[in-house]
């Protein structure tokens, strides 16, 4: 059996090899190492399949996210509703751009953001919206979209968990996740559903004015060569990355079957298992599980992992502290208890090996170790 990982990049690099080695030796070739037509050609193949307008390519997630607020025009002090259960960057860019994040509490059964709790958090200085879309799948964005309409509400996706899944509407229409909301943020990095060899990240719209706007704003807030009407980042995704992206995107609906057939089998196993809840798919998306996160009831799960690790079985905690309990992140405003799912879910979660690679001795492997750990 080759040897379990949270993330099996190399097999997978092994199986696009020739694709990917020539793709990076054309950009050496070319020297087109930034903004090169690598880059333009995967921002015209994202646009299509993504069925959005604009892409704008960007240094990493996080960058994303940050550009995405800036390009908004907010101003210290506006409020931005995210959730309590996600990775820092979320709340990061917003802290560093002296904006307020006002945290909200998730379902329990999706890890998604709450509408109803998004509801009640809602102010006068509230501007923005930024549900995360964790473990894969979308968050509730129908729901979403009307309370923003109803609020005059910039809604910011943070999709760098859940790229090539697809959100049903109520009438059936499918839409790519981050294509929903004003602008959507993804992340290129390695583990990422769509990752490429280094940092990346894009931005996405449908909006002509917000991408003008965060075209500037990616490009130290140039309009005209060396003329600067604001002030801007510098973040760019190099030649080298689109190319190996280019060649990535072509396979990404069959890494989301991969993923979803590697979900399926866990499923099973772990199917009506009085310890362990499987991870609900929410009927209006599918799945794509860049994560395959467990809850626990009534397991020692300090134990449970180590029981694993001994047999050379990886598994993670996502994420183990809530934004409200970061020590950066303290704020008076909050306190432990007062988002009790999401302090439930930092402790009880646990997510297994889940890559494109999974093969079935390893998955079998796998959930009968979990499985045995009860028994012993
Ligand atoms: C990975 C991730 C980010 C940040 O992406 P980077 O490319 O690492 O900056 C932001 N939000 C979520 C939910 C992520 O999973």
């Amino acid at each position: 059996m080759k040897k379990l990982q949270m993330v099996d990049l190399r097999s997978q690099y092994l199986s696009i090899k020739t694709e990917i080695d020539k793709g990076i030796q054309d950009v050496i070739d070319s020297c087109a190492f930034i903004n090169g037509p690598a880059v333009q050609l995967f921002q015209k193949n994202l646009e299509q399949y993504l069925g959005v307008k604009h892409v704008i390519p960007c240094a990493n997630g996080t960058d994303a996210l940050q550009v995405a607020m800036m390009a908004l025009n907010l101003k210290p002090g506006d409020e931005v509703i995210t959730t309590s259960f996600t990775f820092i960057a979320t709340a990061e860019v917003i802290a560093l751009l002296q904006l307020t994040p006002v945290l909200v509490d998730v379902d329990p059964d999706t890890f998604n953001i709450d509408p109803k709790a998004i509801e009640r958090a809602i102010t006068p200085k509230t501007r923005a919206i930024v549900p995360v879309h964790l473990f894969g799948q979308t968050a509730p964005m129908e729901e979403i979209m009307e309370i923003a309409e109803k609020h005059h509400l910039y809604v910011i996706e943070d999709n760098c968990q859940a790229i090539g899944s697809d959100y049903i509407f109520n009438d059936g229409l499918r839409k790519k996740a981050g294509s929903i909301g004003h602008i959507g943020c993804t992340s290129f990095f390695p583990s990422k559903n769509l990752g490429c060899y280094g940092d990346g990240g894009a931005i996405f719209t449908n909006d002509d004015e917000l991408a003008k706007q965060m075209r500037v704003v990616v490009n130290h807030g140039m309009t005209v060569r060396y003329y600067h009407d604001y002030v801007g980042v510098n973040s760019r995704l190099d030649s080298i990355q689109a190319a190996i992206l280019n060649v990535k995107l072509a396979h990404l609906d069959e890494y989301a079957a991969k993923r979803r057939a590697a979900a399926d089998f866990y499923d099973k196993a772990f199917e009506n298992h009085p310890n362990l809840k499987t991870p609900a798919r929410y009927g209006k998306s599918t799945h794509v599980f860049h994560q395959y996160t467990l809850v626990t009831q009534n397991v020692d799960r300090k134990a449970l992992i180590e029981y694993l690790t001994a047999k050379e079985i990886p598994a993670m905690i996502y994420y183990p502290v809530p934004l409200h309990m970061q020590k950066a992140y303290l704020d008076p405003r909050y306190k432990p208890g007062d988002f009790p799912v999401t302090e439930h879910l930092s402790e009880t979660v646990f997510s297994l090996p889940m890559h494109t690679e999974l093969e079935e001795d390893q998955l079998s492997y796998i959930t009968g170790s979990v499985l045995q750990f009860f028994k012993h």
